[in-house]
This record gives structure tokens, C-alpha cells and sequence, in this order.
């Protein structure tokens, strides 16, 4: 049995290695011009990068050619093991077709078109350190969906960043995964190294594979690492003192990091004042039918960035509404969102958020089937991803987007959205009357203090007969009985409400609104069983690097490490529910979430009346 475990590791470590080559294969060449025009390009380096002028004026011409705004190049005697972090993290297909696709670079060079030089505030040739390069890099890739790509240029060297060490330099290839990234590779050599005990022929084959990685990428294609023989025969020990390092330094950076120790003691003052000023009077009828059977639901806590607290959601035994109670107030909500979508948390977020583009274009294709739009404003469009892919469906259409958070701003500026208010719905909602024939509030609603006030503001907004677009939680999905506190959608304290499908319904047509067609099915995002296993583990562990959190030692890492490295079957297992179930919700509609079109139909009446 493990035999065959250890020979499923050798063989996934070559089948890997064999797929990172084909991506450093697929990377465009940069070849030696002699054309006298040089197309205008901005560029940026690194100041370990060696490159001379007939370099950047190849690699412009290469950008040219290929039709690419921004254009990251690597040189062609990268070290062993960034290649092979940059191959991890790259993937050509993704990274020409997804048009959010994070950020993928090496760090030494970067070319930007003329326009988005323009447009960024990046003019002519900027040298700057590894981590600025690093930050300019995930900025500038946003200016350019779908027209970003990498590149080999046999006159970039590396040889001069023998001033930033090796780990701080995979950590910044890594970026927001680095701490998990290098947590799997500790495990793996320890998985590997504890084989040699139990099952030698075939961990021993396993450790060979791991060692041959750099050889199976590299060798034959453009980039000739500078430390391929080292990096080869001690690559597993070089890689436990960069996993070792990198946590380490992930961990050290987070903590000590200066916005996280300002927040420090703001955080401990706010606790210690008390949290029971952030709650509104406990609601003793239905809020939507008025019914005075209720009874408590869910208590729990907050799964994601852990902040103190205990939340409560009751159901009405009537009408079945499901609602957080007592509610946060405006302080509460003000309090439990700072540094969950920008700020502290606004990594993570983008981590979650920006990590897979299908789930955006399957809502757009979904919602095409009720609209051509003309004017679209999306409503808690966050950092801008919805709008950014549906554009690619409608390149005519014009794209707005409102959020409360910095996001919004940030997606203006890199134009995934023409205009990005930062605010409340309701407040901005009054100078934008009949102007959009489709509004959108994807993940929205169950957020609002006042849902019937965001849906008058909506209608407000739109034009006559023009389209809502909404999707919320499902509370009738059922295998969140199954699941209780750890389900992902009852996510406190920010889900406030959960309408079933006829309260929905009489929601909307209360607000003006003429429901077409539902979805459920389709709008099912498999991640119920995956995230119940990480909340778990978080629960057991949770990370200690928050200013709200309590300080911890060394220690600790090695409990998290611990408890994760162990529980991975469960994460795995987790996963695998979900792929099984996701049949099942796409033919019988059930799903944990659901979509509604509406038309807009009469006028509104008063929330408040
Ligand atoms: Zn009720």
C-alpha cells in the first residue's frame, strides 16, 4: 500500500516537470532584430537584471510582433528553482484566455505598451527592487486582459540578485500563496525522507524524480539555469531550507508587518470596549412576515479571518426567512468588514475572488440568454471581476460597478469597469435614475442592511422593462443540514438574510420587480464540502498573523503545519463530495445558490411607507 502511494508521488513529480516544460516551451522567443523601427514599449527592471539597450529594443519588437501590451521576460540563465516556481504558477492557456489571470513574472523584466505607460503612470525605463517590481507587476497585468504573455530572451542574464536570497525570491514568485505553497513542499520532502523507513525502493524512486525535475524542465529548451548541476543533485535539501525559510519569513513579514502592528492596538481597544454595542436589538417577529415564531437556527462564528465574536441566525417558522438576529449595526458591520475586501484581508480576498474566471463567464453566458446589454451596472462588483470578464462577451457595452470597498477604485483605473462608484447603493442610486437597462447584484443582497431598499434602488436606477439580474444563497440547499455551522454560505457576519425561493419572489414583486426565470442548477459553485474541511482545520488552527488575533510562538507554526499536513485527506475528501455532487445539482436544480432575471415593471413603492 505504501509502495504504491510512494509510486504515485514519482510519478506525479515526472508528469509535473513534464508539464512545466511544455510551459516554458510555450513561452514566446525573443529574437535578434535589426529593423530600425522600435515600437514604443515602457519598461521596468529589476535591479539584479543585466540587460543592455539592443535587449529591451528585441524584446519591444518580440511584444510587437505578437501582439501583447505587456510582455514579462525571463532571462535565459534563471536559476533552477525560480524557473520551476515560475512554471507552477504559469499556465499559457489560462494566462492568454482568462482575463483576470493573476500576475505571473520572475522579476527582472517587464514591457508595456504606450497606452497602458499612459494609463498606469509607467513612463520610459524604471529600475526598482525586487518587491516594487513584484507589486508593478500585478498592477500593470490588470491594464492588459488577455493581451499579457512571457517571454525568453537570450541577452537578459540574472546573475546580479545574488542580493536578494533565494526563498524571498520564490515568496515573491509565490505571492499570496507562498505561505501554502512552501507549507506543501516541507510536507512532501518530509513525506519523502520518513518513506526511506517504510517503503526505500519506491520513496527512493520518488526522491530520484524530485531531483530530476530541474533537469526534465530545463534541459533542451531556452533557458540554461546557471545552477542546473547544484540544483539537481541537491535539490531536495536546498528546497527543505527554502520551505523552512519561506514560512518562516511569510509568517515574520505578515505579523510584523507596519499596518498589521498599527492595527494592533486598535483592534485590542475596540475588544476590549466590549462587542455588544455592535448589535441592534434582538428582533422578537419576522421581519418579512411578522410571524413571532422564531426560532434559533445556527450559532456560530467568523470562519474566514476569525475576528471574536458569536453570531445568531434564527429562522421564522412561518415563512422559513432565515435571518442573522440580532443584526449588526452600522458600527458592527463597519467593524467586522475592515480588513476582510481591502486593507489586511484584500490579498485573500483576491485570492478567493480571482482565482478562476469560468465561474464569471458562466454567469454571463447564463445572463445572455435575457439580455443584450447596453448600460450595465453591477452592484457589489468588489474588485471589478464580473465586469472585466462579461466585457468579454460585450466589448460594446459600457461596464459599471459599485462597492463599498477601495476595489472598485482600483478597477476603474485599470479599466475592468468605466466608472466605479465607492459607496452606498441606495445614496448613489438617486442621481443615477433610468440610466442602465440591466443592473447586477450577484453575491450582493444577502449583504444589505435594508434588501427592499436596494431593490428600489435598483429599480430606480434602471430604465423601463429593463433587467435585474440577481443571485443569492440558496438556504434550501439540503446538504447544508448536513453540514450545519461549517456550511460556506451562512459566512457571519456578513450574510444577513436568506430568502428562499417564494420569499424571494415575494420580495421582488413587492419592489416592482416581474420575476422571468429562476436558476438554480446552474448557478452551483462546488466548493460546500472543501470549505467546511478548511473551516475546520482553521478551527483547530487558526492563523495567528491577524492583529486580532493573539500573538504565538514558533510553536504554533509547527501545530498548523501539523494539523494541515494531516488533515489533507479530509480537504481532499472534501473536494471529491463536491465533484460528485455537482451532477446532481445541475440536473435537479439543487444548488447552493440561485439565480433570478426580473423585469422591472411598476413603479416602486416606498420602502418605508
Ligand atoms: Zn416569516
Amino acid at each position: 500500500m505504501l509502495d504504491l502511494l510512494y509510486s504515485i508521488v514519482a510519478a506525479a513529480l515526472v508528469v509535473s516537470a513534464l508539464l512545466w516544460r511544455r510551459r516554458v516551451n510555450s513561452c514566446l522567443p525573443v529574437h535578434h532584430g535589426t529593423q530600425a523601427v522600435v515600437p514604443e514599449y515602457h519598461v521596468v527592471l529589476t535591479e539584479g537584471a543585466v540587460v543592455d539597450e539592443s535587449a529591451i529594443r528585441d524584446a519591444s519588437r518580440c511584444a510587437h510582433a505578437y501582439d501583447r501590451d505587456l510582455l514579462e521576460v525571463l532571462p535565459c540563465d534563471l536559476s533552477a528553482e525560480e524557473l520551476l516556481a515560475v512554471m507552477q504558477m504559469y499556465s499559457p492557456a489560462r494566462y492568454r484566455k482568462n482575463r483576470i489571470a493573476a500576475a505571473v513574472s520572475a522579476g527582472y523584466m517587464l514591457l508595456i505598451a504606450g497606452n497602458i505607460g499612459a494609463r498606469s503612470g509607467l513612463q520610459g525605463h524604471q529600475r526598482v527592487s525586487a518587491p516594487a517590481f513584484f507589486a508593478q507587476a500585478r498592477r500593470l497585468k490588470k491594464y492588459a486582459p488577455c493581451r499579457a504573455d512571457l517571454a525568453i530572451s537570450k541577452q537578459l542574464f540574472s546573475a546580479g540578485n545574488a542580493a536578494v536570497p533565494l526563498p524571498e525570491r520564490l515568496a515573491l514568485i509565490y505571492g499570496n500563496l507562498s505561505a501554502v505553497l512552501f507549507s506543501v513542499q516541507l510536507a512532501v520532502i518530509v513525506l519523502l525522507y520518513s518513506g526511506l523507513l517504510v517503503a526505500p525502493l519506491s520513496a527512493l524512486a520518488a526522491l530520484l524524480a524530485l531531483h530530476a525535475q530541474p533537469a526534465i524542465v530545463a534541459l533542451g529548451t531556452s533557458i540554461k539555469p546557471r545552477d542546473l548541476a547544484s540544483a539537481t543533485l541537491l535539490r531536495s535539501l536546498i528546497m527543505l531550507s527554502a520551505s523552512l525559510s519561506g514560512i518562516r519569513t511569510a509568517l515574520a513579514r505578515r505579523s510584523a508587518a507596519p499596518a498589521v502592528t498599527a492595527a494592533r492596538a486598535e483592534y485590542s481597544a475596540a475588544f476590549a470596549a466590549g462587542t455588544e454595542r455592535f448589535y441592534s436589538p434582538r428582533k422578537t417577529s419576522c421581519p418579512l412576515c411578522g410571524a413571532h415564531e422564531l426560532r434559533e437556527l445556527i450559532r456560530t462564528y467568523e470562519p474566514v479571518m476569525h475576528k471574536p465574536g458569536s453570531f445568531m441566525l434564527e429562522q421564522c417558522s412561518a415563512c422559513g426567512y432565515i435571518f442573522q438576529n440580532p443584526q449588526l449595526n452600522a458600527e458592527g458591520l463597519a467593524f467586522y468588514y475592515r480588513d476582510l475586501y481591502d486593507g489586511l484581508g484584500a490579498s485573500l480576498t483576491e485570492l478567493i475572488l480571482g482565482s478562476d474566471d469560468a465561474v464569471y463567464r458562466n454567469r454571463a453566458r447564463l445572463f445572455s440568454r435575457y439580455c443584450t446589454p447596453a448600460r450595465w451596472l453591477d452592484v457589489g462588483g468588489g474588485n471589478g471581476y464580473f465586469c472585466c470578464v462579461a466585457r468579454g462577451l460585450w466589448p460594446g457595452a459600457t461596464f459599471d460597478g459599485l462597492d463599498l470597498s477601495q476595489g472598485i477604485r482600483e478597477a476603474e483605473e485599470s479599466g475592468w469597469v468605466d466608472h466605479g462608484y465607492q459607496g452606498q447603493f441606495p445614496d448613489t442610486a438617486r442621481s443615477l435614475a433610468g440610466v442602465y437597462d440591466v443592473v447586477s447584484m450577484i453575491q450582493y443582497l444577502e449583504h444589505t442592511v435594508a434588501p427592499e431598499k436596494e431593490l428600489s434602488a435598483a429599480h430606480a436606477t434602471l430604465c423601463d422593462g429593463g433587467t435585474l439580474i440577481l443571485e443569492v444563497p440558496n438556504p434550501d440547499f439540503w446538504p447544508r443540514r448536513f453540514l450545519g455551522r461549517y456550511w460556506f454560505q451562512w459566512l457571519q457576519p456578513q450574510h444577513l438574510h436568506f430568502f428562499s425561493i417564494p420569499n424571494m419572489e415575494k420580495l421582488l414583486r413587492r419592489c416592482g420587480f416581474e420575476p422571468v426565470a429562476w436558476h438554480t442548477g446552474e448557478a452551483h459553485v462546488p466548493i460546500d464540502f472543501i470549505t467546511a474541511a478548511l473551516f475546520i482545520l482553521r478551527g483547530l488552527a487558526p492563523p495567528a498573523h491577524y492583529p486580532w488575533r493573539p500573538q504565538q510562538s514558533w510553536l504554533y507554526g509547527v501545530w498548523r503545519f501539523t494539523v494541515f499536513t494531516l488533515g489533507s485527506p479530509l480537504i481532499m475528501a472534501g473536494f471529491l463530495i463536491d465533484m460528485l455532487l455537482l451532477p446532481w445539482a445541475r440536473l435537479f436544480g439543487m444548488s447552493n445558490n440561485y439565480a433570478v432575471i426580473a423585469r422591472r415593471a411598476a413603479p416602486v413603492p416606498n420602502p418605508n411607507g
